[in-house]
């Protein structure tokens, strides 16, 4: 959802209810607002989706305090961008050092001022919308608006670790438009950059399930991740695409193949596990690439390396 209409959300830490209470009560008419009573249960719901945006935290409780609440949730990928501000009656310098080196906000002590505390809270939330939204720009391709290569790098990362986990299988696809240079060199290159955005476009749309992902990968190269999916799937859906950006009918009238633009895919398929690397996949599809290629463009190749069930 657009970071800058849905309501931001709060999760609040605090042994005492009472705290919870006030806080709960000046916090509510503006931010959507949970709450944890111990640490382990705060780690929970800041990892859950959807993630909070901000964690009010208390240090003294029971159990994991709040310094090692926060310091667990700086060394985790999935909580380490919410902001943590510490509410807190230890009121010494060392305890706000300690509190703001652990990768805190911000540090309020009690008895806290309402007003200072709603106060706090707005600025950090506005903050934290500026950087999602610099977050979600810098994952995205500049021309034609689909995710980047930076953004495929941690997508796949993501899945890798996901299919290791499950002993799923994994495909990944690389994609690439058919004697393009020709293209430019025909119709210039602000009519290539137009191609380009409804290729990304056409490719994004061809894949369905709610985990593919789709990524320009550079130049008039593009990626996709497949994962949970074999490599008669991973071929089916590059048929798919090679016949929807066929059916564009964007022309092309010096491509020796058709007078039409085509794609060449690459597809390749494991089941990863801790002793190979993402790298191999990656160079699967490039080498199911080049084949298509070679044996005339515009073509589907599938290359299975999943080990125990090749064909
Ligand atoms: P092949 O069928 O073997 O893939 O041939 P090709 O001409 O598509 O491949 P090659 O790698 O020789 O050329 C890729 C061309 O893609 C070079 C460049 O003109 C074009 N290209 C790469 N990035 C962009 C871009 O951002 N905009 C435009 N307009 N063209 C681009
Ligand atoms: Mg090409
Ligand atoms: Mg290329």
């Amino acid at each position: 959802m657009n970071p800058e209409t849905r309501k931001q959300r709060i999760l609040i830490v605090d042994d005492a209810p009472e705290n919870i209470k006030m806080l709960a009560h000046v916090l509510k008419p503006n931010y959507s607002v949970s709450f944890a009573v111990n640490g382990e249960n705060a780690l929970k719901i800041a990892a859950s989706e959807p993630p909070p945006d901000l964690i009010l935290l208390d240090i003294i409780m029971p159990g994991i305090d709040g310094y090692e609440v926060c310091r667990r949730l700086k060394s985790d990928r999935r909580t380490q961008n919410i902001p943590v501000i510490f509410i807190t009656s230890m009121n010494e310098e060392a305890d706000e050092t300690k509190g703001l080196e652990l990768g805190a906000v911000d540090y309020i002590t009690k008895p806290f001022s309402m007003a200072i505390v709603r106060a706090r809270v707005k600025t950090h939330l506005e903050l934290k919308i500026h950087r999602d939204m610099l977050e979600h720009l810098s994952s995205l391709d500049g021309l034609t608006g689909i995710p980047n290569r930076r953004r495929f790098d941690e997508y796949f990362d993501a899945e890798w670790r996901i299919a290791v986990r499950e002993s799923s299988l994994l495909s990944l696809m690389m994609i690439d438009i058919d004697h393009f240079k020709d293209f430019n060199d025909e119709y210039q290159h602000l009519a290539g950059d137009d191609c380009l955005r409804r290729v990304a476009k056409n490719l994004a749309a061809s894949v369905r399930r709610p985990g593919d992902f789709v990524a320009r990968y550079g130049g008039e190269e593009f990626v996709a991740v497949l994962p949970r999916t074999d490599a008669a799937g991973a071929s089916a859906v590059g048929e798919s695409m090679r016949n929807n950006i066929e059916s564009l009918n964007i022309l092309h009238s010096v491509s020796p193949i058709r007078n039409c633009v085509t794609i060449s895919v690459g597809t390749a398929t494991l089941s990863p596990s801790l002793n190979i690397s993402g790298d191999m996949l990656i160079k699967g599809a490039d080498d199911a690439l080049y084949q298509a290629k070679k044996e005339g463009r515009n073509r589907v190749k599938s290359l299975n390396l999943d080990i125990f069930n090749a064909n």
